[in-house]
């Protein structure tokens, strides 16, 4: 079930194993300009016809899956689907290879609404550490009304996973930051939670270790190619995590602040956790006990871990750069109870009622705004 991983000369070898004709390499606009798409491609086999759909930045909408969908309709019917980009641009080529196959828009596969069709052979080479797309069956896209939705099911989840650390060295260190923090949020989301297993803790641990020894050094030189390795598996291994065992309410509150406010996903949800671990760890103190051990840190320390994460990450440097949410509590409250949002909720260490919501909500907003003006000092 679980993806084969390897590093960029495995292309060849897999595409040629699985006689290969044409591939469509869907990659994002940053990665195709500064030459990483040219690497990928150089990487195919010799006899493989080869075409280049590129996407635009931004989170991932219904409408650009549909785009990259006729791009793999064009490219023939055993055409491979090469993934080259962050979260976005991975979850938009995994829902393509798979709904490429049938004539209807994503939309329809939107929620679970209906079972996703066998895809084409997909490999995803992940150039941002943080999603851990390359390892879930789950994507996210906004539907034609805006809602952040989610299509799940065992088509997504790539043959093959490159993971190659140069593919990252030249991500700014804001979003460095931010995408690594993703990577964070998800292994304590997943360990902590109500659907949490022996391997997803054990995954999780590994991930948590990882980030918060490597992160700030990613973040400080983005050539430290060992950091950057080691934040590749991290992300990776928090992947396998959240896939087994899900997220909780640092994703419902991220989802909330991306539906209304457009705060990319990483940074979204990092104050996410901000503002939820203290309470978290309070209604739920034994749930934290193997994340605080993975942290080296006592559970009453692991809130106090994590905002000294931040820092050494200049989360304030992320925020600023983001600026004010245009938002208000009430409405974040009411979108992280949204029919979307309500698994992660119920996921969650534990479950907040409607008037924790609301004061996660707000306490969300006091902490963004504490990054913004005051670098997270109180
Ligand atoms: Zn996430």
């Amino acid at each position: 079930m679980t993806p084969v991983t390897g590093d960029l000369d495995r292309l060849a070898d897999f595409l040629g194993d699985a006689r290969t004709r044409s591939a469509v390499v869907i990659v994002d606009a940053v990665v195709e300009s500064n030459g990483y798409g040219e690497r990928v491609r150089a990487a195919l086999p010799r006899d493989v016809v080869v075409s280049t759909h590129v996407v635009e930045p931004g989170e991932p909408s219904a409408a650009a899956v549909d785009l990259a969908a006729d791009a793999v309709r064009a490219a023939g019917r055993g055409a491979a689907v090469v993934a080259v980009g962050g979260g976005s641009v991975l979850d938009i080529a995994k829902l393509a290879s798979s709904v490429a196959t049938a004539g209807d828009p994503v939309g329809v596969y939107a929620l679970g609404a209906r079972r996703l069709p066998a895809r084409h052979v997909l490999v995803a080479i992940p150039t941002t550490s943080g999603t851990g797309s390359e390892a879930t069956r789950t994507c996210i896209f906004s539907d034609s009304a805006n809602r952040k939705v989610w299509a799940w099911g065992d088509e997504l989840l790539p043959d093959l996973v490159v993971l190659d650390p140069q593919a990252t060295v030249t991500l700014p260190a804001t979003i460095t930051a931010a995408t690594g923090l993703d990577a964070f949020v998800h292994a304590v989301e997943a360990a902590s939670g109500q659907r949490r297993d022996a391997e997803s803790v054990k995954a999780a641990s590994q991930a948590i270790a990882l980030v918060l020894t490597s992160l700030p050094a990613a973040v400080r030189d983005g050539t430290d190619l060992d950091a950057r390795a080691a934040m590749q598996r991290a992300a990776h291994l928090a992947g396998n995590a959240i896939d087994r065992s899900g997220t909780g309410v640092a994703h419902a509150i991220g989802h909330a602040l991306g539906t209304l406010a457009h705060v990319p996903h990483g940074a979204a949800v990092a104050v996410g956790l901000d503002a939820a671990l203290a309470w978290n760890v309070d209604a739920a103190h034994d749930r934290y006990v193997t994340v605080a051990d993975a942290a080296g840190v006592p559970v009453a320390g692991l809130a106090e871990r994590y905002e000294t994460l931040l820092a050494d990450v200049a989360f304030d440097n992320v925020a600023t750069a983001i600026g004010t949410i245009g938002s208000d509590a009430g409405r974040i409250a009411a979108t992280m109870g949204a029919e979307e949002n309500l698994p992660m909720l119920d996921n969650n260490a534990s479950p907040p009622a409607p008037v924790d919501r609301h004061h996660l909500a707000e306490r969300t907003l006091q902490r963004w705004t504490t990054w913004c003006e005051h670098g997270g000092r109180r």
